[in-house]
């Protein structure tokens, strides 16, 4: 009560309450060395986001009120972006395991990309259907399909629907609507 009278808190809940260690807690938002704008990785609503860095380290992750999508709002899963990027178990490298093998290997992103790329062209190249038996055009592959997650934004989704179906591919399907 006299803490309360000598320091104006009324409704007790400021000053009158507040403890040593918390009037010596800084927000890590304040100390940042600079703020970076991203998007959420966890849905396609693309909320977007504010990644304070420190010491190069992301060290909290707020929403942007820049962002004409969210302005400024996370759900509880975005609003744990920061334990997704710092997380202990958090998988950093590319692995592979080859067919009948027990273990996995680790490769590099550029290996990984042109195997997956070779993949994709033989696939296509194999299953290319020129025609059908009545000669009636149909330059299609039904060696290669696309099947979107959640997480994949709208450009995203459009330039995944505009490179297989520049491939020849007909069977183009996105979670979202499965
Ligand atoms: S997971 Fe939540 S914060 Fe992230 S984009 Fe989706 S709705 Fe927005």
């Amino acid at each position: 009560m006299f803490r309360q009278l000598r320091s104006g808190d009324v409704t007790g809940r400021g000053p009158s309450v507040t403890s040593a260690k918390t009037r010596a807690v800084t927000p890590r938002t304040s100390t940042a060395d600079r703020v970076v704008q991203s998007v959420c990785p966890y849905c396609a609503v693309g909320c977007g986001q504010r990644v304070f860095v420190k010491d190069e380290k992301v060290v909290q992750i707020e929403g942007d009120p820049d962002s004409p999508i969210s302005r400024g709002r996370l759900c509880p899963k975005g609003a744990a972006s920061e334990q997704l990027v710092n997380a202990a178990g958090r998988v950093t490298e590319v692995l592979y395991r080859a067919p009948k093998a027990k273990d996995w290997q680790k490769l590099d992103l550029s290996t990984a990309l042109d195997m997956i790329a070779e993949r994709f062209i033989e696939a296509r190249r194999n299953h290319w259907e020129d025609a059908d038996e009545e000669g009636r055009p149909l330059r299609r592959t039904m060696g290669i399909a696309s099947l979107g997650g959640a997480t994949i934004d709208n450009e995203e989704n459009y330039l995944a629907k505009k490179l297989f179906t520049a491939a020849g591919a007909i069977q183009i399907e996105n979670q979202a609507r499965i």
